[in-house]
């Protein structure tokens, strides 16, 4: 089959290495001139597959309100809030309030991060690439003894699971994050053992790469503007070439993974993908002190800032905002990040001379993403990731060349399916 993926962030380039593998044809489309150069840019860069949870969370409910009014708290909001954001809100606490479904999504997106981690493994040994990356955990600080005890839940539940994760004192922290030599409170951490780093940016170039030798075409530079279908198949992709013209492209199936620009390419067919752009910030900058800075990852819930070591520099990352696709970098947002990392990891790199990025998650309401067959019977979605598009990517990837092959897919994709937003 010639399968057309549409998007080169991290979702779509790992799609396309799946099925060329599988023997079919491949073309990836993406407008920009490189691979992964949207959302999978700038991330807080942890494959945090023991973290993965729904934002539709009871309790994250009570906590929204104090963050939103708290000067350095984590969540923003452009005044006044757009209709698409406010939509998003009330979507998001509906969903919060629909008894069970919290535990029942968060464990259906901790078994597809458990498949996933092993297919990124699997990945890694089959390909030489080199992304900054690492297999040292992930910690989530807590800054109070409260968090500690939120942390002992946790714990419990990825046991319950089969993830590794450790509840440690503060001395143990310092133990394993000897650079950790800043003042910020600390009541302890919940390591998760299992997780991992790397900068998805180059890993989505690197693994690009590859699937060009393996025969998979990119076009980078087009525009996909609409996909040309009767009632039941998608027949061809509309796209503007690099040249600026219009083309279009032949296919027999097509997978969306368009991060937060895919629900205009299924709207013309009734399915509304309620996909929301959450922004966030980040900065990455040379470590001039690589003993002072982290040692892998970190989750400073104090400031709710992950600092993460990628090769020689640090990528520092915050924010969670509702802004639409408002691309400003406000000094305001980029100065806490920066009082985090001095708050921890004092000394390790110039932070005035830091890069800055802003980028989108791409989340839906409810919190699973969105996998599956669409509204045509060759159309497939792999989208709507959220804060976990990097981490999920290997195990999304496999699983929807699984249905696009008519098997079980490894996980059940029912808490992922694309059409349960018109239920
Ligand atoms: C601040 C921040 C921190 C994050 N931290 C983490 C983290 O630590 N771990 C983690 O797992 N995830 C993290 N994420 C989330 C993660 O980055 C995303 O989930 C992931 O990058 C989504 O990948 P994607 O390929 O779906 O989307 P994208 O990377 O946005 O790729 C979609 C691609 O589709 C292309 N495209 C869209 N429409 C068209 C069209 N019509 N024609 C042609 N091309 C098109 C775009 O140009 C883009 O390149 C973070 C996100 C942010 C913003």
């Amino acid at each position: 089959m010639h399968i057309a993926v549409i998007g080169g962030g991290v979702v779509g380039v790992t799609t396309a290495r799946e099925l060329i593998r599988r023997g079919h044809e491949v073309t990836v489309l993406e407008r920009h001139e490189l691979a992964g150069n949207e959302t999978s840019k700038g991330n807080a860069a942890q494959r945090s597959y023991g973290v993965v949870y729904p934002w539709a969370d009871p309790s994250m409910v009570f906590k929204a309100l104090p963050w939103l009014l708290k000067q350095d708290g984590p969540l923003k909001m452009q005044l006044p809030p757009s209709l698409a954001a406010v939509r998003f809100m009330f979507a998001t606490l509906r969903y919060a309030w629909s008894p069970g479904l919290y535990g029942l999504n968060r464990r259906a997106m901790l078994r597809l991060a458990m498949h996933s981690r092993e297919r990124f493994l699997a990945l890694e040994s089959e390909h030489d690439l080199s992304f900054d990356g690492g297999h040292q955990g992930l910690l989530h600080l807590a800054s109070t003894p409260q968090a500690m005890e939120s942390y002992r839940e946790t714990h419990r539940l990825l046991t319950e699971m089969g993830f590794e994760s450790r509840l440690l004192t503060p001395e143990q922290v310092r133990e394993v994050e000897p650079g950790m030599t800043g003042n910020g409170p600390l009541y302890g951490a919940l390591s998760y053992d299992t997780d991992g780093t790397g900068d998805c940016h180059l890993f989505s170039r690197e693994l690009a790469g590859v699937c060009e030798e393996l025969g998979v075409i990119f076009r980078y530079g087009v525009e996909v503007d609409s996909l040309e279908a009767d009632h039941r198949r998608v027949q061809a992709v509309r796209l503007r070439n690099s040249e600026g013209q219009m083309e279009s492209l032949a296919v027999d199936a097509v997978v969306v993974c368009a991060g937060c620009w895919s629900p205009e390419l299924v709207r013309p067919f009734g399915m509304n993908l309620p996909i929301y752009p959450i922004k966030g910030y980040s900065i990455t900058v040379p470590m001039k002190d690589a003993a002072r800075g982290p040692a892998s990852t970190i989750h400073d819930d104090n400031f709710k800032v992950v600092a993460t070591r990628l090769g020689d520099r640090l990528r520092a990352t915050g924010f969670v905002e509702l802004a639409d696709f408002n691309r400003d970098i406000p000094e305001a947002r980029i100065n806490t990040i920066r009082k985090s990392v001095q708050s921890r990891y004092p000394g390790c790199a110039d932070l005035d001379a830091a890069e800055t990025w802003t980028g989108f998650r791409p989340m839906t309401p409810d919190g699973p993403a969105i996998i599956g067959q669409g509204p045509r019977e060759n159309l497939y979605l792999n989208t709507g990731h959220g804060t976990f598009g990097w981490t999920l990517s290997a195990g999304c990837a496999s699983v929807i060349a699984q249905v696009i092959e008519g098997e079980a897919p490894a996980v059940p994709l029912d808490p992922f399916r694309p059409g349960r937003f018109g239920e």
